[in-house]
């Protein structure tokens, strides 16, 4: 249950309204004039010999996410692929899941490949139910399964049991850029994952912003992540800089990703979020021992952030600029 001191991080309606227009505006700069057409459904498949670019992930479980109005933060570098694809982002279409299928791919895996992850070019809370689907097969097979996910979509109570017993761990994405009703559904979605006895990871993602009311909003959910106990992790949002939404980032604190034309502030919490992104870790992540941060051995962390998001300092330290992590940011190329 959430808390009243959760009514500190709710945005005024005015400010509400200012985010989502820069959103929106931001996204119509990437859709092209010509007609969108919907995308195809595809078959799920895993890794590498499932023609991904990674051993890491699976297809995702719909195909499109949001419009033009919704796309997160105006910056969906999945959006944007699509888009640019000529199709319509805004429709979701469901991918099938095929058990033999993804049983095959899965069995090609490295056998040091121990986690896979869904939640790559859409999110996985558009069919739970699938995704339950998905993880008894790759439980199945030993393996993690970790869903990247902003929670549109609640889970009932069975399903909520199906994902805890097959050991599923839910990483769940936090920004300041999230409206009242999103972010209060995420924080309701990562307390009940956790008291029905699952691991839910809360991924702050992170920017510095030129307004004392969004970075306080910010450090409130971080304090509320912490205060709560979970083991939080931080990635650094990347803003276009010719972004409308770009407006509300402190440009003195953030310097060119190399080789683009997208600004970041590097990780700001680094001595707070202890815990690291999927795309930081190794491939042989078999899990956390507990959904609580202090029960668990803080003295592995370090050995998960193999590619890690550089933090603010290191950033604000190099004006050539780093790359982001090798496993983040890969759009699907359908054509
Ligand atoms: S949920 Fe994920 S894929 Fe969908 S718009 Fe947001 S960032 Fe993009």
């Amino acid at each position: 249950m959430l808390t009243r001191d959760i009514e500190q991080l709710m945005l005024p309606k005015h400010r509400s309204e200012q985010i989502t227009s820069l959103i929106q505006e931001s996204n119509e700069t990437y859709i092209p004039q010509r007609a969108l057409k919907a995308p195809d459904g595809i078959p799920i498949r895993v890794g590498m010999a499932g023609g991904l670019p990674n051993n890491s992930i699976t297809s995702d479980l719909v195909s499109g996410c949001l419009s033009a109005k919704q796309a997160c933060y105006g910056t969906c570098f999945a959006a944007k692929a699509f888009w640019g694809q000529g199709i319509d982002f805004g429709v979701r279409v469901e991918n099938t899941l095929n058990k033999s299928l993804v049983e095959q791919d899965i069995d090609k895996l490295p056998t040091t490949q121990r986690y896979i992850r869904n939640g790559w070019n859409s999110d996985p809370s558009w069919n739970w139910e699938k995704g339950l689907e998905l993880t008894r097969i790759v439980r199945d097979k030993g393996l993690l399964m970790i869903f990247i996910s902003k929670a549109f979509r609640a889970i009932d109570e069975s399903l909520m049991k199906g994902f805890v017993e097959n050991k599923a761990e839910m990483r769940i994405s936090l920004s300041g850029l999230d409206n009242n009703a999103q972010l209060k559904k995420r924080l309701e979605f990562i307390l009940s994952y956790r008291d029905a006895g699952g691991v839910a990871i809360p991924v702050i993602m992170s920017a510095c912003y030129n307004d004392e009311e969004m970075n306080k909003r910010q450090e409130f959910l971080v304090d509320w992540v912490l205060k709560n106990d979970f083991p939080a992790a931080e990635n650094s949002l990347r803003f276009p800089i010719d972004a409308p939404v770009t407006s509300l980032i402190d440009l003195q604190k953030t310097q060119f990703i190399k080789d683009s034309n997208d600004v970041w502030s590097g990780r700001l919490f680094s001595d707070r979020l202890l815990f690291p992104t999927t795309t930081s870790m190794p491939d042989d992540y078999d899990g956390l021992s507990s959904g609580y941060a202090s029960q668990i051995d803080k003295s592995q962390l370090k050995a998960l952030f193999v590619d890690p998001v550089k933090t603010h300092d290191q950033v604000m330290s190099n004006p050539d600029g780093f790359v982001p992590p090798q496993k983040s940011g890969v759009p699907e190329y359908r054509t």
